[in-house]
């Protein structure tokens, strides 16, 4: 597969599932991918990229900063790595404690715009997953939507590999009720971060803004 096949794949799924035209971002997720591949899907086109480890992303941010690149950070968050994601992310998809939501508050460079982040749910309640279990989602976006420097844009997820299509959808579905019910009570969610390689057909079809690809993208990682 390349890029050119996942924007196609991306239009194809939008329009079979009465999805807006465009309205499905793809991030190209280069975690374990070198510079070179960086570059060169950016020359393509594509302007976001994600990247999941603080000290892999550092130096490829610094590589590419020629480039109008927008990063994203989709790793478990480590409360000493909190400056350094604040100060080089644009989207951090990936807070799922207060305390990291805080230190990213703080440490957001006043001269930046608003980080964008996203809660992580651990949608199967699966143990050693980031992200808090969907019950606690209200209680936990209330504490953090109000923030300073940080903006509450959605909800993001990586629920556990099913192969059929009907089953890969049904953790979606709920990522995107959980979305729905808190914009009915006054929130502005638009995002909705769901889809990897395997499953981003199924997201899609249950409403993802943003689908996070690798290797159908870069190929094998390293
Ligand atoms: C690695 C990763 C992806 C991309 O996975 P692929 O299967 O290679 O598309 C997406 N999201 C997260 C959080 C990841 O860690």
């Amino acid at each position: 597969m390349s890029i050119n096949t996942v924007w196609q794949q991306i239009k194809q799924y939008e329009k079979e599932f009465s999805r807006i035209p465009d309205s499905v971002q793809l991030i190209a997720v280069s975690k374990r991918q070198s510079i070179d591949a960086i570059r060169d899907v950016y020359q393509l086109g594509q302007k976001h990229f994600a990247e999941n480890i603080l000290q892999e992303a550092l130096p490829k941010i610094s590589a590419c900063n020629d480039l109008a690149l927008v990063w994203h950070f989709i790793g478990h968050i480590q409360t000493n790595k909190t400056a350094a994601i604040a100060k080089h992310f644009a989207w951090v998809h990936s807070v799922d404690r207060e305390k990291v939501a805080n230190r990213l508050a703080e440490q957001r460079p006043q001269d930046m715009p608003d980080l964008n982040i996203c809660i992580q749910i651990n949608l199967d309640e699966e143990t050693n997953k980031s992200g808090i279990a969907l019950t606690e989602l209200e209680a936990f976006a209330e504490k953090i939507k109000d923030l300073p420097r940080i903006k509450l844009r959605g909800l993001m997820a990586v629920p556990k590999p099913r192969h059929d299509f009907d089953e890969q959808r049904k953790p979606f579905r709920k990522l995107n009720e959980a979305m729905i019910l808190l914009n009915n009570k006054g929130y502005a969610l638009d995002t909705l971060s769901m889809g990897m390689t395997q499953d981003f057909k199924a997201a899609i079809a249950e409403g993802a803004t943003m689908v996070r690809v690798g290797t159908a993208v870069f190929g094998a990682r390293q």
